[in-house]
């Protein structure tokens, strides 16, 4: 197994592969204003095992498009929503989110938690637009600063692992520029990253260790996490993740 595949299989049958949280996926369904709305068409792109996209199938009346370049995922992604009785509403599509085949105008709303980034913030707002009907809505999950200021080493790992990485000003004028009204933004609490996201990840180290014989790349793949987890532990003052809901103007 290479790098990526162990990564891959650490974070295989967890619920989420990044923060967030039902409660949050259903706030950020309120400010969309979808709620009334019937016949939804949704594409919920970087789906992963389905986090958002069970919770969108179950608070919308909405047929949603799950798309991952994984298959694996979109395998448990099935299964899961056969097991919460909402896969007549789900159909699993896989593509990459940089090359999607959506016709022009035609969704209503597009969903992204914790996955915008493997694009880029602005390269996604810019190229997913064309798939929205105009007043169509975009939701977003997106690795955000909270303060003007920070320490250096937390400033230098997001800078170095995601130079896009900014505060919720500079992102919210991002949609503004790429012809996208704000709604309204909030940001996950820490709990979406602690309890829902992490805890399940560092519960599953041990049988990963065995199931990899503790290879010294195996052994890489959990230290790098725990570094992670460990930057979060001491600057979850500094940076999170914002979620960002918005509308396409028309033209
Ligand atoms: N939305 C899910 C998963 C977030 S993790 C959740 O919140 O739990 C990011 C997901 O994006 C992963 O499942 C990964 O496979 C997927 N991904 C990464 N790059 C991609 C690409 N270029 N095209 C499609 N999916 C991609």
């Amino acid at each position: 197994m290479d790098d990526l595949d162990l990564l891959i299989d650490l974070h295989r049958g967890t619920a989420r592969q990044g923060p967030g949280g039902d409660a949050e996926t259903d706030l950020a369904i309120a400010l969309s204003g979808l709620s009334d709305r019937r016949d939804l068409k949704i594409a919920d792109i970087g789906c992963g095992s389905g986090a958002s996209t069970i919770q969108l199938a179950k608070s919308l009346d909405a047929s949603i498009t799950a798309v991952d370049f994984l298959p694996n995922v979109l395998e448990d992604l099935n299964a899961r929503a056969t097991t919460e009785g909402v896969s007549d509403r789900i159909t699993t599509l896989q593509a990459s989110m940089d090359a999607l085949t959506f016709e022009p105008s035609s969704l209503d709303a597009i969903w992204s938690e914790g996955a915008i980034y493997n694009i880029g913030f602005e390269a996604g707002l810019r190229n997913w637009r064309r798939y929205l009907k105009p007043g169509g809505v975009i939701a977003v999950s997106e690795l955000t600063w909270l303060t003007a200021e920070r320490p250096q080493e937390i400033h230098d790992h997001w800078t170095k692992a995601y130079p896009e990485v900014n505060t919720a000003a500079t992102k919210i004028a991002q949609l503004e520029a790429n012809g996208f009204k704000p709604l309204g933004y909030f940001i996950l609490p820490e709990h979406c990253w602690t309890e829902n996201y992490y805890a399940p990840v560092q519960a599953g180290f041990e049988s990963f260790l065995k199931r990899h014989d503790a290879s010294p790349a195996a052994k890489a793949v959990v230290d790098a996490e725990a570094a992670e987890i460990s930057l979060f532990e001491r600057f979850s003052d500094f940076f999170g993740y914002g979620f960002y809901v918005a509308r396409k103007l028309s033209g």
